[in-house]
């Protein structure tokens, strides 16, 4: 009988550290190409402020597109704590429906005063800037109705390590898609009326065990989407309890908010795969959108875990063979579905998972919600009891092909 070795890393880790971060809430229906994704910072009167847009973005959306074939919806978000006191949120909403219609809503929360902040509140002489910024955008958007420029209120605006970004729009483009215009402004051109702290980062190394599989062992792969969240910890535990491990496809924007639980995942011997950045329907992207999609979220897993993600699962299970051919990465579907976001209990779950797994099975499970970790500990159990071991989908995928070569 042949041993493979199929984990042996020693590699470098780099920890984000210093934030006050909580949680991500995650509504991703499956069926109906809806996708959300916010933060909840735990301050009540931000978070009161971001769920009531969402939650009349949302039902805008239910109402106006009820009719209309397959409309998407999509809201995702950045999130930046500036320094100690100061939070800047966006949240992006993207309707895709008979056009594409692009939105920007932006808090920015000084916890010190208990205030939102305005433009006026972080740049020094903002008349000055006026002129210069309409200049900018009259150059960059040649294309644009021009009815923008006198709908600049500098309401919306992030600011990241390097850029304060204004947002004016929607604009219609010549191609009747409406944009958002926005412009880049680098902070080191401006007077800014508050402090930023860089983000710091410090360094660590991580070991990975090794795992033993005897390639004519049943295998299958659990499989876990749309994390990591509050929930993923858990499963994570249950895991390595039982001597299991599974393959997490990742929503890129979610990951620096769990960067411990991706290192965790990591560390316990688990995979990481790419799930997107913000969840949207893929067949919709333009190559370079969709290119995008799938590099900031490598980026992000590489910076948190060291790892790069060789494995892709296409959003709502659906691509062309034209995705495939703009990225490298292995493209993975499933063969079991659990079913747990709809069915929401554990025996339904089970009931979906176990008559359906063959060796060489992938199963899939969702980790934005509480479902998967109330069934995952019984349908481990039962696995082992029919014989099978418990391997990442790219270990599966090595596996089937030795199993080939023979
Ligand atoms: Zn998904």
């Amino acid at each position: 009988m042949k041993k493979i070795l199929l984990i042996s890393v020693c590699l470098i880790l780099v920890i984000t550290t210093g934030c006050n971060k909580k949680e991500i809430k995650s509504e991703i229906n499956e069926d109906k190409h809806i996708a959300i994704n916010y933060p909840i910072t735990g301050i009540n009167s931000l978070d009161d402020a971001i769920s009531a847009y969402v939650n009349k973005t949302c039902n805008n959306f239910k109402k106006k597109y009820k009719n209309y074939n397959k409309p998407e919806l999509n809201i995702s978000y950045t999130y930046k704590e500036l320094n100690n006191n100061i939070i800047n949120v966006s949240l992006n909403t993207e309707i895709n429906a008979d056009k594409k219609i692009n939105k920007i809503k932006t808090f920015t929360y000084d916890k010190k005063t208990k205030k939102f902040l305005s433009m006026e509140d972080i740049v020094q002489d903002l008349d000055v800037l006026d002129y210069n910024i309409k200049k900018e955008l009259l150059e960059k958007y040649k294309e644009a109705d021009m009815d923008f420029l006198s709908n600049i209120s500098y309401d919306y605006f992030t600011i990241d390590d390097e850029n304060l970004t204004i947002y004016i729009g929607p604009a219609i483009l010549k191609d009747s898609s409406s944009e958002l215009i926005y412009l880049d402004i680098p902070l080191d051109t401006l007077d800014m009326l508050i402090d930023i702290d860089k983000a710091k980062n410090s360094d660590n190394y991580l070991h990975i065990k090794k795992r033993n599989i005897d390639y004519d062992d049943k295998v299958v792969a659990l499989t876990f989407d749309d994390g990591p969240s509050k929930y993923t910890n858990e499963i994570l535990d249950i895991l390595k309890k039982n001597d299991a491990c599974g393959t997490f496809f990742v929503v890129g924007n979610k990951v620096d908010f769990y960067d411990k639980t991706l290192i965790k995942m990591v560390k316990n011997g688990n995979e990481i795969g790419n799930h997107s950045y913000s969840h949207k329907w893929l067949n919709r992207l333009s190559p370079d959108e969709f290119k995008n999609e799938i590099d900031k979220t490598q980026n992000e897993v590489k910076r948190i875990t060291g790892f790069t993600p060789k494995l892709f699962r296409p959003t709502y299970g659906g691509y062309t063979d034209r995705l495939k051919s703009y990225t490298d990465l292995i493209f993975v579907l499933w063969d079991v579905d659990s079913s747990d976001w709809k069915v929401k209990r554990k025996d339904k779950i089970i009931k979906n998972v176990i008559p359906n797994v063959k060796d060489g099975s992938i199963i899939l499970f969702h980790d934005n919600h509480e479902y998967a970790a109330l069934a995952i500990k019984s349908v481990i159990d039962e696995l082992y009891s029919e014989g099978y071991k418990f391997v990442t989908v790219s270990e599966l995928l090595e596996i089937k092909e030795l199993r080939e070569k023979e």
